[in-house]
């Protein structure tokens, strides 16, 4: 099975980036990924302010998935998730949804062994897995930094990026452009403190050509439920498109008129809220698979 190394990353999601890596439509293989400070803190004396944080959240790639067309959509399957022994964890003055709390930069490593990130010699932490950074080149024209999510995927900071999921992203350029990164061994819903448990690491993924459900954001297939995710400057933004793709869902699933659609999203389908600290917010339509006709996209 390939390893594709982590030589080689993007700083920014576009079209011109050169594809660094190939694979075949259907190909499983491994990506090595850094953490999302590219290994620029090995140790608590490295604070926040003292790194480049232009580097932050760079993610491996292009891949160049072949046979992937504009129109098309690329489902990434995570497959497994493997972690170096140490994660990073930092808060600093304005970081996160309290950061103005925060007087002082510190830094604080956890060891990570055994399924578990030691917080601290009382405080163990079941590992939970996922992907910050997964995302293919965007629309003709756009050049997206990969702290920044969007259409596109980029800087998702979703926890549902984790194994035994599948992400749905549009395919905007032939091959794709696919690049991941910004592992975390642990984060909850809207990486409030605006990091997770920054891990370097590596990802076993397999990636498909789909030309049978375009869509137009990333959507997240888990065995239960249907994820309509979207990226906006306001979360309010990011809720109203998020629904609003749900319904659209519904409606053309079970052929249902807008007004019937919208009652059955509200009586059946949650509104989540993936990350709160990027440049733009993410929210997610939770859309259980309640009936037969939506159990895939
Ligand atoms: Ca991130
Ligand atoms: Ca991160």
């Amino acid at each position: 099975m390939k390893v594709l190394s982590k030589d080689h990353v993007i700083y920014f999601f576009n079209q011109e980036n050169p594809a660094c890596y190939r694979v075949e439509d259907g190909e499983t293989f491994w990506v090595e990924t850094d953490d999302c400070y590219s290994g620029q803190i090995k140790d608590a004396s490295v604070k926040r302010p003292d790194i480049d944080i232009s580097i932050m959240d760079c993610s491996v790639g292009p891949i160049y998935i072949e046979g992937a067309m504009p129109g098309d959509t690329l489902c990434v399957e995570i497959l497994a998730i493997q972690f170096a022994p140490q994660g990073v964890m930092v808060t600093s003055k304005g970081l996160g949804v309290l950061g103005e709390r925060i007087q002082e930069p510190d830094t604080k490593i956890i060891p990570i062994r055994d399924g578990f990130a030691y917080f601290s010699d009382s405080i163990r932490l079941p590992l939970t897995p996922m992907i910050g950074v997964c995302g293919v080149a965007p629309k003709a024209g756009l050049n997206v930094h990969c702290a920044v999510p969007g259409d596109h995927g980029g800087n998702l900071d979703t926890k549902l990026v984790t194994v035994g999921s599948r992400l749905y992203l549009p395919v905007e350029q032939e091959g794709a452009g696919l690049a991941v990164g910004d592992l975390h061994a642990c984060m909850g819903d809207g990486e409030l403190s605006g990091t997770g448990i920054e891990t370097p690491g590596r990802i076993c993924i397999r990636t498909s050509v789909r030309r049978d459900c375009p869509v137009s954001r990333p959507v997240i297939e888990t065995r239960d439920a249907l994820y309509f995710l979207a990226s906006a400057p306001t979360l309010d933004e990011a809720i109203h498109t998020a629904v609003s793709d749900g319904v659209q869902f519904l409606q053309e699933k079970l052929s249902l008129s807008f007004p019937d659609a919208y009652r059955l999203l509200s009586a059946m389908c949650d509104i989540q809220i993936s990350q709160v600290v990027n440049d733009w917010k993410t929210a997610r339509l939770h859309c259980p698979k309640f009936d037969t006709k939506i159990e895939t996209l």
